[in-house]
């Protein structure tokens, strides 16, 4: 029988006994709170599903689910910070469409959505909507489109940073107008919304989890849904489409990430909350009055989201790229 080399034994204890206490800790996760990372600031879209979702997960992993918002650089920042955090389920990140646009958008990426996280689950999809301040004199899209080009310099558009979602509809309304309006970004949409509510901003584009409730009461104007069907939440709003944006969708899709390296046993504990909570009559209640729609159960899976992940990049990049936006 041949030997086996004093190294080669030490090398395969040490990565035995690793194995073993990464398997342990996998058995008794989660033993402590799990930190959320929203990316946007608090009360907006993204931190509205963040926290719903993590006060379910919460339940059926009977452990607390923490929301901290990382805000800055359209969502980078938060992708950054969790992309090199500790890989051992403690640290997660929600994260929505800016996860595929980044890459395109900025040069110096400090992380790589493809191959620095472990993948999770989808959660929802979102429509958005495009508002005015209450008082803005035009009431309809066509009305808006002969307005925003007599206007153009004056009006201000805001949005959550270059990356997040109300930046790439506002870019898309803007391109469809033939316009170049001015943009003011801020750290999520919902300072954005107290912006335009307080009229310091003409226009923002943004998710119906946070303006269902400002349409409905009716102070903001409402232009559209980016969606190419009505929806259900607000079921008399046109959509852009129907008022003459041909071909214009957005939709927002939310994906929760761990860091690369997360034992696949804890990403398994987590694909499982992630599912339940979509399962969640409570959950699945309030999502619906906001206009969020659960994704299939193909969506709801590891593959399901990286897959997602990919063909979206392939999707955005080109276009990004032609248009020639860069955030750096
Ligand atoms: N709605 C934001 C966006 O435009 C993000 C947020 O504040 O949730 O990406």
């Amino acid at each position: 029988m041949q030997l086996m080399p004093k190294r080669l034994i030490q090398t395969l204890l040490s990565a035995t006994c690793l194995l073993a206490s990464g398997l342990a800790a996998a058995q008794t996760y989660p033993a402590k709170p799990i930190t959320l990372v929203v990316p946007f600031a608090a009360g907006g879209p993204t931190d509205i599903v963040a926290r719903t979702l993590a006060a379910t997960m919460g339940k059926s992993l009977g452990q607390t689910v923490l929301v901290e918002n990382k805000v800055g650089a359209g969502g980078t920042l938060a992708g950054a910070y969790v992309a090199k955090a500790n890989p051992d389920g403690y640290t997660l990140l929600i994260h929505h469409n800016g996860m595929s646009t980044a890459p395109a958008l900025y040069r110096k990426m400090a992380f790589n959505p493809l191959t620095d996280f472990e993948y999770i689950s989808q959660v929802v999809d979102v429509p958005m909507t495009l508002l005015g301040r209450k008082d803005l004199p035009a009431k309809t899209l066509p009305e808006l489109s002969t307005y925003v080009k007599a206007n153009a310099k004056s009006i201000n558009l805001a949005n959550a940073g270059l990356g997040a979602v109300s930046h790439l509809c506002g870019m898309l309304f803007q391109q469809a107008q033939g316009v170049d309006l001015t943009t003011v970004p801020f750290s999520g949409t919902a300072p954005a919304m107290n912006a335009l509510l307080g009229g310091q901003v003409d226009l923002l584009c943004d998710q119906t989890t946070q303006t269902t409730q400002h349409i409905k009461a009716g102070t903001v104007r409402m232009y559209g849904v980016t969606t190419k069907q009505r929806i259900r939440a607000l079921p008399d709003a046109l959509t852009l489409n129907e008022s003459g944006l041909k071909d214009f969708e957005v939709i927002v899709w939310h994906g929760v990430y761990a860091p690369k390296g997360t034992p696949s046993a804890v990403i398994d504990k987590l694909n499982a909350a992630v599912r339940a909570s979509l399962k969640d009559p409570a959950f699945a209640a309030r999502m619906a009055d906001l206009g969020a729609e659960i994704v299939p159960e193909s969506k709801q899976s590891p593959e399901g989201l990286r897959s997602w992940l990919q063909s979206e990049i392939n999707k955005w990049g080109p276009v990004i790229r032609s248009a020639g936006v860069y955030a750096d």
